[in-house]
């Protein structure tokens, strides 16, 4: 190609999700550049919510001991219809399977500040702000990217692979010529966020109120912050709704006013279900709200782009190593379709709930529902359901535990003494000699390691229970955190190996598989 300077990946919006993109190829060496068309961090909340899964994936990028200064346990979040009866009841849990809360509360330009300045650190990454991304050329050997400056100044850049993460409206996406399938649910809220002069104790933390006269979603929007969502009624304009004075009138009766608090911003959003219908063609993927976006009554869409992102991202790093062939990328759409397909189902289901006005349709809501009050965990995810996991295992692609171990007398996350990538875990400390010494270099060469958790350090028991509980003696969990497979016996596990290899060096892995 020989236009501009050459990049391993071209990673093009530097939000949540492209940010954890590049920090995630950056921490395994690969030449990143990340394109972003505005000049300075956007500063303003959309997502106040992500997983226990996130929080790992974070962890893997290198921030677990930030995350609780600018985070805070989302411990119940409640569904009340408008007299106050409680219809449903999530929580319950302090710590979700993967070491992290369920469910944590956060501002999200804290988030994107951390995130971005765990990929700039990287020697390897840059960010350039202030560029738009105008064109893609995707030739064999990679793609020609065209940028613009904000002076208007076309700037050529090479990348073997592209990844748009450019957000709902991506210009990577359109470029592409990719189809979006839209389900046609969509609702309009007004989104306000507000900080508080002084603490004030809100129970439960985050709260849904079914009231057919104004559905109203009442969260917290990270430490000191709270965000309230009122729905657009029909027959309302959205010009009528964003509006400060609305606001205001609207927080009202919850004894919110400018004398006690600073409204941060309100804006209307429409909340869709739409997908793309291809993530990758040739060269070039998508990932993120480019790939899908969904209705935020799950707390999931940026959760869910920083799935991709974790899936995608020990993609490339293989096929970037030569180690695996680029048919590899084919797994990434049908890995993460299921998967998003169901978080949107989820997501429109609670939406379905909680947006009716139609008092009728809500007196019959709340008879199907009442009694539902018992707290429940959050339901959980489906795990990889094809791709690179091993054909026949009930285990394989479920999202593995992690636990605390003690390390010099105090417990710590397993990932941070191992740290995250292939990993070979086993409470049987006969597993990793019974490996042959050639399975054991392939697997050291994509990073493997085994991981012996004895009983001794295994502080809550955690991989215990779930060693015992499942019957088997080890388990290869994927830098994604879930497992390619598992082995009953000892003597399994290089057969466990063995599969892997061919998995990894000759992927074949049918196509399609859109939600
Ligand atoms: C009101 C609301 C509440 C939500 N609540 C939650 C929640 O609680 N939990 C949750 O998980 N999700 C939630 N979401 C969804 C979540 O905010 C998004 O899924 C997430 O921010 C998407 O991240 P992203 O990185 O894919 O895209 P974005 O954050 O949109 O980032 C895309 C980036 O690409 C840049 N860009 C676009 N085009 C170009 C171009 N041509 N060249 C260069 N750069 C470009 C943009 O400037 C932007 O910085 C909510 C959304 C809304 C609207």
């Amino acid at each position: 190609m020989g236009r501009g300077e050459r990049f391993d990946v071209a990673v093009v919006g530097c939000g949540p999700v492209g940010g954890v993109l590049a920090t995630l190829l950056g921490r395994r060496g690969h030449r990143v550049v990340v394109v972003e068309r505005h000049p300075a961090p956007y500063p303003l909340p959309r997502a106040v919510h992500f997983d226990h899964e996130v929080g790992r994936i974070l962890q893997a990028c290198g921030l677990g001991g930030e995350l609780g200064a600018i985070s805070e346990p989302g411990s119940e979040y409640e569904w009340r219809n408008g007299s106050g009866q409680v219809l449903l009841r999530f929580g319950g849990r302090a710590v979700g399977p993967s070491g992290w809360p369920d469910s944590n509360m956060f501002w999200q330009p804290a988030l994107e500040r951390l995130i971005e300045a765990a990929a700039a650190a990287r020697p390897t990454v840059g960010v350039r702000r202030g560029v738009r991304l105008v064109g893609l050329d995707d030739r064999a050997d990679g793609v020609a990217l065209t940028v613009e400056t904000a002076a208007g100044r076309a700037e050529p850049i090479e990348a073997r692979y592209v990844v748009g993460c450019d957000g709902a409206n991506s210009t990577v996406r359109e470029l592409m010529g990719v189809s979006v399938t839209d389900l046609g649910f969509f609702y309009d809220w007004l989104i306000v966020d507000v900080a508080l002069h002084e603490a004030r104790v809100f129970d439960p933390v985050n709260l849904q109120i079914c009231e057919p006269a104004r559905p109203t979603t009442m969260v917290s929007g990270g430490p000191g912050r709270r965000r309230w969502e009122f729905m657009r009624l029909p027959g309302e304009s959205v010009d009528e709704l964003d509006d400060p004075a609305r606001a205001w009138a609207l927080l009202e009766p919850w004894d919110v006013t400018p004398a006690n608090a600073t409204l941060e911003r309100h804006a209307v959003y429409r909340f869709q279900a739409r997908w793309a219908d291809r993530w990758r063609t040739g060269n070039v993927l998508l990932a993120g709200d480019a790939a899908h976006q969904m209705p935020p009554f799950a707390g999931q869409g940026l959760c869910s782009g920083v799935r991709d992102a974790a899936n995608l991202a020990w993609k490339l790093d293989l096929v970037l190593a030569g180690c695996s062939p680029p048919a590899l990328l084919d797994a990434y759409e049908r890995e993460r379709t299921d998967n998003v397909r169901a978080v949107i189902d989820f997501s429109m289901a609670l939406g379905k709930v909680i947006c009716i006005t139609d008092p009728d349709e809500a007196a019959e809501r709340d008879a199907l529902m009442a009694g539902g009050a018992d707290a429940q965990a959050p339901p959980p995810l489906p795990g990889v359901t094809g791709g690179v996991i091993r054909a026949g295992d009930p285990l394989a692609g479920l999202l593995f535990v992690q636990g605390r171990v003690a390390r010099d007398g105090t417990p710590a996350l397993l990932d941070d003494v191992v740290g995250a990538g292939w990993r070979l875990v086993t409470m049987d400390p006969e597993v990793g000699d019974s490996i042959s010494d050639e399975l054991l270099a392939w697997f050291a060469d994509r990073g493997g390691v085994v991981v012996t958790v004895v009983a001794e350090v295994d502080v809550d028991g955690t991989y215990d229970a779930w060693f015992t509980s499942h019957g088997v003696v080890a388990v290869v969990q994927r830098p994604d955190f879930h497992l390619y497979g598992s082995a009953v016996g000892a003597a399994g596990v290089d057969d466990l190996l063995a599969h892997l290899r061919t998995a990894l060096d000759h992927p074949s892995v049918p196509t399609g598989g859109t939600p």
